[in-house]
C-alpha cells in the first residue's frame, strides 16, 4: 500500500512523505478525523514506508521482501484469520495485537468481553497496551524501524490509556506509535498532547464518486448517489447498496407524504414497520437524507443540489408543507436516533418517538 494510493488528503500525504524521506517520522502521531476517510490506510502506508528496505524514501517500494510481506498480511482474508484466531482466545488480551511483520503491529479493539459476550463498541484492553509498551521499548527485529498502529485508539479504557502514557513519555529512537481515531476527545489530553496530530477532513463528494467509478466500476449515476449520501466517507460509500437504499426510500417517502394524517394507532404501526426493517441504520440514514433535502428545498436550493435529485418532484410539495418547516430539526432527530441505536437504546421506543416527531404530535 502506497501513500499515493490513499484518496484525497494531499496535505497530510505530503507531510508524511517528507518526514519519511528525511527519516524523521515523529515518534507519536495521532491521525484523527471522520470514519471511513482513509486514516488507517494512510497509517499503514506510512508504516510500510518506514520498514521498507529502500527507506528512507517518500513511499514504500512495494517490491522488497518486507513490502511484500506487509502487503500479504494486509490481505482482508489474512486479517480475518488473525481476528478469528483472537476470538478463540477471548481471555488473552494481546491476541488482538495483530502482527503484520515482526516489526509492524496493528492493535485493534475487542468486540467480545473476556467471557465471550459481544460489546457495543470495541475495547482496547490493558494487557494489549502493556504488551505494546514492552515492544515499543525494544529494538527492531529485522527492519530499521518498528511501527505500532493503534486503530480506534479511543477504544482504550482508562487503564489502557494510563499504561500507554509511559511509552509516550520516553519514546525510544527507532519505534513509532501511530494512533488512529474518529473520536480523539475520547483520549486523555495527556496522550493527545504528546502526539503530533494530523487532522483528516471528510472527502469531497466528487473524490468519492470518482473513486467508486474508477476503481470499483460503479456506474456514474449510482456512484454520485452513493457519494452524496456518504457524507465524505469512502468506507460508507463502499458499504452502501443503492438498491436497498431505493426501496427503503420509497417506503419512507410514502410515509412522509401521509404522516400528518396518521392517528396514534397508525403511528405506532408505522414505528413497528421501521423498527423491523432489515437494516434500521439504513432506514435512518435514508430518512435523514430526505429530510435534509426538504430543508434545502425550503431554503431555496435547486433540485440539482439535492441528495435525492431523482425524486425532486415528490419532495417539492412536501417541502412547501408543514413538514418542510420542521425538516432541518427532524433531520437532526433522525441522526440522534441512529446514534442511540448503536448503543442499546430501546429500538421500538426510539422509532415511536421519531414517528411522533415527524407527524408533529
Ligand atoms: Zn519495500
Amino acid at each position: 500500500m502506497k501513500l499515493a494510493g490513499v484518496v484525497g488528503h494531499d496535505r497530510i500525504r505530503t507531510i508524511l512523505s517528507r518526514a519519511l524521506e528525511r527519516d524523521r517520522l515523529p515518534p507519536a502521531l495521532l491521525l484523527s478525523g471522520p470514519d471511513g476517510v482513509g486514516k488507517k490506510t494512510m497509517a499503514l502506508a506510512a508504516a510500510q514506508a518506514a520498514l521498507c528496505e529502500t527507506a528512507p524514501a517518500p513511499e514504500p517500494c512495494g517490491e522488497c521482501p518486507t513490502c511484500r510481506r506487509v502487503s500479504a498480511a494486509l490481505e482482508p482474508v489474512r486479517l480475518q484469520e488473525q481476528r478469528e484466531e483472537a476470538d478463540r482466545h477471548p481471555g488473552e488480551d494481546e491476541w488482538r495485537n495483530l502482527r503484520l511483520h515482526p516489526d509492524l503491529v496493528l492493535v485493534e479493539g475487542w468486540w467480545l468481553t473476556r467471557t465471550g459476550r459481544p460489546r457495543p463498541e470495541p475495547e482496547i484492553r490493558v494487557g494489549q497496551v502493556r504488551s505494546l509498551v514492552t515492544e515499543v521499548a525494544g529494538a527492531p527485529f529485522e527492519a530499521r524501524r518498528r511501527v505500532f498502529v493503534v486503530d480506534d485508539a479511543h477504544g482504550m479504557n482508562e487503564s489502557s490509556q494510563n499504561a500507554l502514557l509511559k511509552s509516550l513519555e520516553e519514546p525510544p529512537p527507532r519505534s513509532h506509535l501511530i494512533l488512529v481515531s474518529s473520536r480523539p476527545q475520547g483520549l486523555r489530553q495527556t496522550i493527545r498532547s504528546r502526539c503530533q496530530v494530523l487532522r483528516f477532513g471528510p472527502l469531497s463528494r466528487s473524490a468519492v464518486a470518482a473513486f467508486l467509478a474508477e476503481r470499483h466500476g460503479v456506474p456514474t449515476e449510482e456512484a454520485q448517489l452513493r457519494a452524496a449520501l456518504a457524507a465524505g466517507s469512502l468506507g460508507t460509500a463502499l458499504d452502501f447498496e443503492a438498491e436497498g437504499y431505493r426501496s427503503s426510500r420509497e417506503g419512507l417517502l410514502t410515509l412522509l407524504e401521509k404522516v400528518e394524517d396518521l392517528d396514534a394507532l397508525d403511528r405506532m404501526t408505522q414505528a413497528e414497520v421501521l423498527e423491523q426493517a432489515e437494516d434500521p441504520a439504513l432506514v435512518l440514514t435514508t430518512l435523514r437524507s430526505l429530510l435534509r433535502d426538504l430543508a434545502a428545498l425550503r431554503a431555496g436550493a435547486g433540485p440539482q443540489a439535492l441528495l435525492n435529485a431523482d425524486v425532486a418532484g415528490r419532495l417539492e410539495p412536501l417541502a412547501r408543507g408543514p413538514l418542510g418547516a420542521r425538516a432541518g430539526a427532524l433531520a437532526e432527530s433522525a441522526a440522534g436516533t441512529r446514534g442511540a441505536l448503536r448503543g442499546f437504546a430501546n429500538k421500538l421506543l426510539s422509532f415511536d418517538l421519531l414517528v411522533d416527531a415527524l407527524s408533529d404530535n
